[in-house]
Parts: C-alpha cells; sequence; structure tokens
C-alpha cells in the first residue's frame, strides 16, 4: 500500500469512525485524551531516591494520582529503536524488524518504512481519534497519520554540506511552522549549562600539580575533556528541548485527541555522566575534577526530564497521563565495556494516571510488549492476537473494564 492509499484509507476510516461514534466521542467514552511520554532510560533507582527528596514533583504527582510498576525490557539486551519500537507496537523485534540504528548487513540507517508491523498511533488514528507523534526513535520518513508528525531526524543541525532530508514531518509542510522551533547545540548557552554542572570545583593545575605523578596526568586530562564534555551536554539539551517545544507548539495550536514526545536526554546524560557520580564503581579511574564538575549531572537532568514532564502536563490539560522508559540505567560495569546496551538495566519505568486506572496503586512487574495493548484497551479498542503482549488489566479501575471488557481482533496488519 503506498502512501496515498494509506491517506484514503485513514480518511475512510475516520469518516466512518465519525459518523459511527462521534469523531472525538470515541476517546471521551473510553480513556479520553492520551499523552504518552517516553523518556529513554528513565530508572526506578534513579528516581526514587531523587522523588523521595521531593525533586521529581510532577512524575510524583503521576505517581501518587496513577499506577505505576517496574516494566521489563527485552531480553537478551536490544537497542533503544528496537525496544521502542516494541513498545509502539506491541510486538517482539522479529515481527516489527526494527533490530538497531542501522541495517547489519548494508549498514544503512533503519528508517520507519522497514517497519512491519503497525504502531499504536496508527491503529487509534484510523479509530477516529487524532494524533500527535513527536521524536519517536525511528520515525523518519514522516509517515500519514491521522494528525502530526515529527520525526527525530527533525532535531538536527542543517548544514550547508548535509541539509536535512525530506519527509521530515506530517504533513509535509508543518516542517515550516515547526522549524523556528528547533534548539541547536551552539544556541545553548553556559547559563543554560550552569544548572547542570559545577564548572567552578574543578580541580585547578596547582592542585593538581600536588599529586602524585599518575593522578596528576588523570587529573590534567580530566580538566582538557571539560569542553568536550560540555558541547556534548548541549547537545543532549538541544535535542530535548526541541522536542518539548514542538510538542508544546502542536498541543497548543493544533490539539489531538493523543500527544506522543520521545526525549532522549535522560539515556544520553546517563551514558556520559555516569561514571563522574559513580567513580569508585565503573571499573576505569575517573578524574576528581570529572566527578566535581558532573558528579550531580545525570541527577540533575532527571530534575530537568520532571520539569518537562509538568510542561507538558500542563500544556495537555485534563486527561491521562502515561510514563514509560524501555529500559534502566545500570552503568559501566568493571570487566565490561562502557557505553551502548553495557551500560544499560533490564528494568525500565511504566506510570499510567488517569480517570481509567486506579489512584496511588503499585503493581507488579510488567513488560515492555504491554504497552499498546494497554493504551489500546484504554480506547476501547480490541487487542491484536498477534501481539506479544496483553492489557495490563490490574492497572484499570474495574468499573473501567467493566463498562469496556477486553476484546480481541486476529490482526490489526493489512494482509492484502
Ligand atoms: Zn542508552
Amino acid at each position: 500500500m503506498n502512501l496515498h492509499q494509506r491517506h484514503v484509507r485513514l480518511l475512510a476510516a475516520a469518516l466512518i469512525a465519525g459518523v459511527v461514534a462521534g469523531c472525538s466521542e470515541r476517546g471521551p467514552e473510553a480513556g479520553g485524551r492520551i499523552l504518552v511520554v517516553g523518556i529513554d532510560s528513565a530508572d526506578w533507582d534513579v528516581i526514587g531516591p531523587l522523588m523521595e527528596e521531593g525533586r521529581l514533583p510532577n512524575l510524583a504527582t503521576l505517581v501518587e494520582s496513577g499506577v505505576s510498576c517496574d516494566l521489563h525490557s527485552l531480553e537478551p539486551k536490544q537497542k533503544s529503536p528496537t525496544i521502542w519500537a516494541t513498545i509502539a507496537t506491541g510486538k517482539l523485534p522479529e515481527k516489527h524488524g526494527i533490530t538497531d540504528f542501522m541495517d547489519p548487513q548494508t549498514k544503512k540507517i533503519l528508517t520507519s518504512n522497514v517497519r512491519t508491523a503497525r504502531t499504536f498511533w496508527d491503529i487509534i488514528g484510523e479509530s477516529g481519534m487524532t494524533v500527535t507523534v513527536v521524536g519517536w526513535l525511528v520515525s523518519w520518513p514522516a509517515e500519514v497519520v491521522n494528525g502530526y508528525m515529527v520525526t527525530d531526524y527533525f532535531r538536527y543541525s542543517p548544514r550547508p554540506d548535509r541539509p536535512l532530508p525530506e519527509h521530515l514531518t506530517y504533513p509535509d509542510d508543518l516542517r515550516d511552522e515547526v522549524e523556528p522551533l528547533r534548539v541547536v547545540s551552539d544556541g545553548i548557552t553556559e547559563e543554560d549549562l550552569d544548572r547542570f554542572i559545577d564548572l567552578d570545583a574543578a580541580m585547578t593545575a596547582d592542585e593538581a600539580q600536588q599529586l602524585p605523578v599518575e593522578q596528576m596526568f588523570l587529573e590534567m586530562r580530566g580538566m582538557s575533556e571539560l569542553e568536550q564534555r560540555a558541547s556534548a551536554l548541549s547537545d543532549i539539551l538541544a535535542g530535548d528541548r526541541t522536542f518539548l517545544a514542538v510538542t508544546r507548539h502542536l498541543m497548543r495550536n493544533r490539539p489531538t485527541d493523543v500527544s506522543i514526545v520521545y526525549l532522549r536526554g535522560v539515556d544520553t546524560a546517563s551514558h556520559k555522566f555516569w561514571a563522574a557520580a559513580h567513580p569508585g564503581e565503573v571499573g576505569f579511574p575517573v578524574s576528581q575534577t570529572e566527578s566535581r564538575v558532573f558528579g550531580a549531572t545525570v541527577a540533575r537532568y532527571y530534575e530537568y526530564a520532571d520539569e518537562m514532564l509538568g510542561l507538558l502536563v500542563d500544556e495537555f490539560g485534563d486527561g491521562t497521563v502515561i510514563v514509560c522508559s524501555d529500559h534502566g540505567f545500570e552503568g559501566p560495569k568493571p570487566g565490561q565495556l562502557p557505553g551502548g546496551i553495557n551500560d544499560h538495566g533490564p528494568i525500565g519505568i511504566l506510570v499510567m494516571s488517569g480517570d481509567a486506572f486506579r489512584d496511588g496503586v503499585r503493581i507488579e512487574e510488567r513488560s515492555v510488549r504491554d504497552v499498546t495493548p494497554t493504551i489500546l484497551a484504554l480506547c476501547g479498542l480490541p487487542v491484536g492476537d498477534d501481539m506479544d503482549g496483553s492489557v495490563i488489566e490490574d492497572a484499570f479501575e474495574p468499573a473501567f473494564l467493566r463498562s469496556h471488557p477486553a476484546r480481541r481482533v486476529p490482526t490489526y496488519e493489512h494482509t492484502e
């Protein structure tokens, strides 16, 4: 099916749903409006102590008013795009086809049209609800949706020698409208970085010279890397700010029934700055300069993610809020190569708060495979028999399940 055919199909489906159910009524009848915030790598072990100290007030409010659980990631460990594709489809990698950032054979970057399973935003869009999708991994080129899409590639800075590709957004002409909202790394100021790092705490050259020679060299390297690390942080911040701004803009000016946004910063900040916060645990030497300047960066980035969450929830208004992560974070372990999926932990987070869900309840661990079936149930839609996950029934208020009993269909895939 080509893009045009899909578009026609979506429009037809939207019209039918509109005639049968009243276009925007299906939403409120079931779970109502929905905001989904994906925070890559968010981990309860980091969140717990911060929440107790009152440093994550927005997430704490959702946890207190909603249902939360450990969210088991895929095993064996997979890269983030693979797990987010499972979250978006309810299917395992062999069914959805997104196995990496790149195709292992051709070394080409994987694109949304490699995906072989339908996403929950596609399914609920076809049911008549309108959707906005921002920043989701492997969403370029933009798909036809019943609403708006701004793809993951939108955040990159165009360069004269490397302009950004076409189809960054759906519809294509949405691009002009959101283009001014892109934040580039160079647009991040020292003041912006101030809240994340303690530059003044860096060791001075005089101090370093008092140290035994091996440590002195470690410190000198730490000092020489300061700028590079700060610029990595600028890049992380620019990406999240871009998608935050785009999502808020769309929610304000083009509101849809469902808004979905993916924020990557917590993951990248954790990879870059975990060692600074846990210098004795990572199996390689960490300079005092690094731990003094960046030791609080991961925790402070979580605070920033919480702030972004608060801004998104405020703009969104009434409805159901779902926050999830694809995996947790354990940091580099002695004897293992640091970086990439080696740093990841097996348990991510899931928080769901809204009328359909129970209040302030912690439930048993579930899987990243269960997110899509649960969102479909929240929308009053059946779950596909060919999905690998199931509805998290104990998350729902019993009254909601009575009035919206779980239904099933053989598949949502178009088989012709
Ligand atoms: Zn990662």
